[in-house]
């Protein structure tokens, strides 16, 4: 068995997309990157990655290379899973919280877990996603950022 952790923070700006787990959410801002900035989904891959010791995001997909320019996190997420099937692990499960203080992230979460599934190529019931606020303190509670934090348990086998 493997344990994983991931955090991730991106800067909120007008005129961005607002990306979180895959899903589109309406809002005035949207998070800042070289990719589409999804916050989650970087914290997932980090947390992935760091269970198998494999670095991290950036040094897979360098914000340098212009070929992950507005990228796709869930591409992204797709090659850090490919990566953890050629180490011989399997995800057991994912749990990943979300802090931001608006908009309100209910409404979404059950799309989020249900792309992150098909992502992880696991059953949904094995993916957790929370959302909670800063209570105003802080970037996130300013909403000058939002920031994810994910864990992940890897079970070795067979290949
Ligand atoms: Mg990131």
């Amino acid at each position: 068995m493997r344990i994983g952790y991931g955090y991730d923070v991106h800067r909120l700006k007008e005129g961005r997309l607002l990306v979180l787990g895959g899903v589109e959410i309406p809002f005035a801002k949207g998070l800042a990157g070289h990719s589409d900035a999804d916050v989650l989904l970087h914290a997932i891959c980090d947390a992935l990655l760091g269970a198998c010791a494999l670095g991290d995001i950036g040094q897979h997909f360098p914000d340098t290379d212009q070929h992950y320019a507005g990228a796709d996190s869930r591409g992204l997420l797709e090659k850090v899973v490919r990566l953890v099937q050629e180490e011989g692990y399997a995800i057991v499960n994912m749990d990943a919280t979300v802090v931001a203080d608006n908009p309100k992230l209910a409404p979404h979460i059950s799309q989020m877990r249900q792309n992150i599934a098909e992502d992880l190529q696991v059953d949904i019931t094995q993916v957790s996603v929370k959302a909670t606020t800063s209570e105003g303190m802080g970037f996130e509670g300013k909403q000058e950022g939002m920031s994810a934090r994910a864990v992940v348990l890897l079970t070795s086998v067979q290949l």
